[in-house]
């Protein structure tokens, strides 16, 4: 495949923007990536693609990586806002997650990937239950994910938690054609004992595999951890040994600098930012500019769509420079580049998939999407990473490629059935709040 007239960024660097630029994509693979006068000659000749895009008015980028969501979450968006985060979690969202069956996760996580696609989102990082379904819903509609069975408690139930963890990893760790892996994911050291975390831990080395969980969303678990136990969340997870391993934390709102260096010390990972469902929670602002100061990677994220509502990455990276901008008191010390890099190519090395995706790379795997520029609302484009990080909304993005394979195309889902996706989906988040009602009496 071809895609050529477009502006290509290939996320590699600030100045690396090709007007009339060309992307080939060879077996899933990128094989070229750049100015049309660099190609290799045989890429541009007559014959060679199968298929040709036209991307002239657009911007050809690595699809967007959502580094930390509950993907069917999406079943309860809208159901309970305006709450603390505790309190939310407690008397809204476990009981009825409670009630979750595996059906409910199959058509949630059709419609957060069909969301995602339709938004330029090629890759989502998953902590959930039934996360087999999940698997099935990736699969099916093409987009890339790490699923990981979200690990709470201690005793039988930790345990039972942690063998579904190490059937999803039998089952589908490299599978749908190498777009699903996974990681351990301990939900947070409010929610898992250092005992357990420590276990965890130990299973990541057996496995092979990193750690996703929670960390230091908000001021409430930091008192009831720093009460417990008498450490902040990244002491308990370093002296657990979690950060022998690539960790991906999400939120990383409260942080001393002592915890900035010991998680600095993680061999890979770094920090899902979620900066709206930081917001809409409370819970303040990450002090992004020190994270990165110290050499951790830092990546966006929505969080479920309970909290955040959404699984757009583009208004994450809006709000992402905007609160670094203000909370330096300098507009310069977060730019349009760094928060369009965080929804790429940072993103996909706080999951440890730099290798294979977040730039537009020979070698890479060929997650591409193109945004039409020609929509009022991006017209003119001056600056690509200005329209990109400032401008852009999810229905200016018209093509989506995962693998190489077109699932986005003219802005509709070409992998799913997006009516009976909605459909199915508004009805199991129908038949899901009547169970848990029924279960209150
Ligand atoms: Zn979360």
């Amino acid at each position: 495949m071809l895609i050529r007239g477009g502006t290509v960024i290939t996320m590699t660097g600030p100045e690396a923007v090709y007007p009339d630029g060309v992307v080939a994509v060879e077996d899933g693979v990128i094989r070229y990536a750049g100015p049309r006068s660099g190609a290799p000659s045989e890429v541009l000749a007559p014959g060679w693609a199968g298929r040709e895009i036209d991307a002239t008015g657009r911007l050809v980028l690595p699809g967007l990586v959502n580094t930390h969501t509950h993907a069917a979450m999406v079943l309860l968006r809208g159901y309970a806002d305006d709450m603390r985060l505790m309190e939310w979690l407690q008397t809204k969202i476990w009981p009825v997650e409670a009630a979750l069956t595996p059906e409910d996760i199959y058509w949630g996580t059709a419609l957060a990937a069909a969301e995602s696609l339709l938004a330029g989102v090629t890759t989502f990082n998953d902590m959930y239950i039934f996360e087999e379904e999940a698997a099935r819903a990736v699969e099916a509609l093409g987009i890339r994910a790490v699923l990981c069975r979200g690990i709470i408690g201690s005793g039988p139930d930790f345990q039972s938690r942690v063998e579904e963890a190490r059937a999803l990893l039998e089952r589908w760790h490299g599978g749908a054609g190498g777009r699903i892996t996974t990681l351990l994911a301990p939900h947070a050291p409010y929610t898992v004992p250092p005992a357990e975390l420590e276990t965890i831990a130990g299973l990541a080395a057996d496995w092979g595999v990193g750690i996703h969980i929670h960390l230091a969303e908000t001021r409430d678990e930091i008192e009831i951890l720093r009460k417990q136990y008498g450490k902040s969340p990244f002491e308990i997870a370093h002296e657990a040994g979690l950060t022998r391993h690539l960790v991906v934390a999400a939120h990383c709102v409260h942080a001393t600098d002592r915890d900035i260096e010991l998680f600095a010390q993680a061999p890979g990972g770094g920090v899902a930012h979620c900066p709206v469902s930081n917001l809409k929670l409370a819970c303040g602002v990450a002090p992004i500019l020190k994270w990165k100061a110290a050499g951790v990677s830092v990546g966006l994220g929505t969080d479920g769509a309970a909290s955040a509502n959404q699984l757009s990455l583009w208004g994450e990276m809006r709000l992402m420079a905007l609160l670094q901008k203000n909370a330096s008191g300098d507009p310069a010390a977060f730019t349009a580049y760094d928060a369009v890099y965080a929804a790429t190519a940072g993103g996909a090395a706080v999951l440890g998939l730099q290798d294979r995706i977040g730039t537009l790379e020979p070698g890479k795997r060929a997650d591409i999407i193109l945004v039409n520029t020609s929509r009022p609302s991006l017209t003119p484009v001056h600056d690509p990473f200005s329209t990109l990080a400032y401008s852009t909304n999810p229905g200016d993005v018209e093509t989506v490629l995962v693998d190489g394979r077109v699932v986005v195309e003219e802005g509709r889902l070409v992998t799913g059935d997006l009516a009976e996706i909605v459909a199915k989906a508004r009805e199991q988040a129908r038949a899901l709040l009547a169970r848990a009602a029924a279960a209150r009496g």
